[in-house]
């Protein structure tokens, strides 16, 4: 068990508040999409995307829950201990899918150099800016 809210080593590292779920990118994404979807934004996500074996995920699948609905062609996961969304990915998540991950959980030095775009999910699957 980690300390909480562990320091990243690096910018791309990122963890959900307790530490149990660590992730890294695999390189500095240029833009994240906020999404309206019916999931989306109830979760608040900001997301990155990234081919699902691109990322490296620890503590999962032992340490997360997942929700999956309808279809269930992916699934939202979140820390079953601190309960931060970590990311989504598809089901099955084979490597050369894609997943999203949460770029809340990289540092704000991160955060702060993507530019942040707004997706119309819930209806036309546009940009709405
Ligand atoms: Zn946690």
């Amino acid at each position: 068990m980690s300390a909480s809210a562990p320091k990243a080593q690096t910018d791309l590292d990122g963890s959900c508040h307790c530490g149990d779920v660590q992730l890294t990118l695999p390189a500095e994404p240029e833009v994240a999409t906020r999404c309206n979807c019916s999931v989306c934004r109830r979760l608040g996500a900001v997301w990155v995307y990234f081919e699902r074996g691109a990322v490296t995920i620890a503590g999962h699948p032992e340490s997360t829950q997942a929700y999956a609905w309808g279809e269930e062609n992916l699934r939202f996961v979140r820390c079953a201990r601190c309960g931060c969304t970590t990311h989504w990915e598809a089901l099955p998540p084979t490597p050369d899918s894609r997943c999203g991950v949460h770029l809340n959980l990289v540092p704000p030095a991160l955060q702060a150099r993507v530019r942040v775009r707004r997706r119309d999910g819930a209806d036309s699957w546009e940009f709405l800016d």
